[in-house]
């Protein structure tokens, strides 16, 4: 079996799942399971009904609903014997109207947030199974949230692998063995009492790995806008080059830091099995694309041992200063000990003598961040940041590389400069109006164009 995953961009309108239809008939000897994303951009336009609903809207609420309804059965309506699925989506449509009118005036809960923002990928797992039929495929829809048995937290729930694995293996298999093609969601699951939740932004990649390795997939494919995973994000830098190859660790770690085309969890469930995932563009579907797998080779990207520059905007550094710490234990777990009461994640951590300064990316319970670290020492915080990470598996064994590196980020200024264990990465904090400057002069650095 594979996973074949598809992003909003491969399931946008009728011509990208006609796409999908084609690409998916072609691996039908691989017995595909298809998990799809909403079409382009819709997640963010249910996440924009809140505010409505806030703020008491209903005809802003009915409008932007229809819209959202018009751009399904337009498309399910373009695509050959896909028109039978408008009156399910329809339905739905209205259920979530009641929902959401029935919550006029106030705040959506994080749980109804949740069953708000994941109707996309149910809709357009729906026209995508319509379209397979369609297409002369044979497709079942299966709904993943029965499967997908998460935790309750809200926004970022966390999947259990043993009821997945069973539950894939279950109710999967037998339709793979029958000759048929499941087409599911990404990015949502259910609580064990089966309340909708979500595994987080972009999290559609997360599902296709999960589904992988729950079936002992023989690869995963990632199916998206662009050629696989590049030297840099193309929208910044138009020269980037696309990788033959990855490690699973150099993708989580670009990932982590910014390149948005995987989920910086995708390659976790994998490496355990080795399940190799592959990067594909699905407007250009015989491309080769960038495979990431335990043993990527090193290719020569001329003489660099840099894989990828990625960045990432909108963190905020926390400083801690405190004279006391000169020599004393103790202190570094218990400044962890706050950001984990917070539940706040932090990115990027440099220690000095009498100082730690980290990054923190969610800002929602900073204030109380900083008034328990208070306790500890000094603290001042500093937003508007960005970090950059530098990655490849041969800086490892390249000296030099730190020199080369901080010589083309000026002349913007460098505040927290870290490099983890595996020595794979240096990870570093900008402003983030310099982020894409210096994104651009370290891909001219490492790879000569920018
Ligand atoms: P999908 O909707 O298919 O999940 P995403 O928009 O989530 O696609 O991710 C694809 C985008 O990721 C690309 O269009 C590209 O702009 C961006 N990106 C950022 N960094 C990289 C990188 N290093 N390599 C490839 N794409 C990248
Ligand atoms: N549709 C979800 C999002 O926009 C999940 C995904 O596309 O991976 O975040
Ligand atoms: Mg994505």
């Amino acid at each position: 079996m594979i996973v074949a995953k598809f992003g909003g961009t491969s399931v946008a309108d009728a011509g990208a799942i006609a796409r999908l239809a084609r690409i998916v008939g072609s691996r039908a000897a691989d017995r595909p399971v298809v998990v799809v994303s909403a079409l382009a951009k819709v997640t963010d336009a249910l996440l924009a009904l809140a505010p409505l609903v806030h703020a008491g809207d209903a005809a802003g609420l009915d409008t932007a609903i229809a819209a959202l309804l018009d751009r399904h059965a337009a498309t399910a309506r373009s695509l050959p014997g896909a028109e039978g699925v408008i009156p399910a989506i329809a339905e739905d449509a209205a259920a979530l109207r009641r929902e959401l009118g029935a919550a006029f005036g106030r705040m959506l809960r994080p749980a109804e947030l949740d069953a708000v923002a994941g109707r996309g990928e149910l809709w357009s797992s729906r026209v995508v199974a319509a379209a397979l039929e369609g297409a002369g495929l044979a497709a079942t829809w299966v709904d993943i949230r029965p499967l997908m048995v998460t935790d309750d937290r809200y926004g970022r729930a966390t999947p259990q692998m043993q009821a997945l694995t069973a539950r894939a293996r279950e109710c999967l298999r037998p339709l793979a063995d029958a000759g048929r093609i499941p087409v599911t969601q990404g990015f949502i699951g259910a609580t064990a009492e089966g309340t909708p939740t979500t595994l987080g932004r972009g999290g559609s990649d997360f599902t296709a790995a999960l589904l992988g390795a729950a079936l002992g997939a023989r690869r995963v494919e990632i199916w998206t806008d662009v050629n696989g995973l590049m030297t840099a994000d193309p929208r910044i830098v138009p020269s980037a080059r696309t990788l033959r190859a990855a490690s699973y660790e150099e993708a989580a770690e670009l990932a982590t830091f910014g390149a948005k085309v995987l989920h910086p969890a995708t390659a976790q469930p994998l490496v355990r099995a080795g399940i190799p995932i592959v990067v594909l563009n699905s407007t250009c579907p015989d491309d080769p694309g960038t495979i990431v797998e335990p043993s990527a080779e090193l290719e020569r990207l001329g003489d660099s041992p840099v894989r990828s520059i990625s960045w990432k905007r909108g963190i905020t550094v926390v400083n801690v200063r405190a004279p006391r710490m000169l020599g004393a234990h103790g202190f570094l777990r218990a400044m962890f000990e706050v950001f984990e009461r917070h539940e706040v994640v932090v990115d990027v951590l440099a220690s000095g003598e009498v100082s730690v300064s980290l990054t923190v990316e969610d800002r929602s319970r900073l204030d109380a961040v900083v008034r328990d670290l208070s306790e500890l020492g000094d603290v001042w915080i500093e937003s508007g940041r960005a970090i950059v990470a530098v990655v490849g598996i041969g800086m490892r064994s390249t000296p030099g590389i730190a020199a080369r590196l901080f010589r083309a980020v000026q002349p913007a200024n460098v505040e927290v400069i870290s490099q983890g264990a595996s020595a794979i990465n240096v990870t570093f904090v900008v402003r983030e109006e310099d982020g894409p400057g210096v994104v651009r002069r370290l891909h001219q650095e490492f790879f000569g164009t920018c």
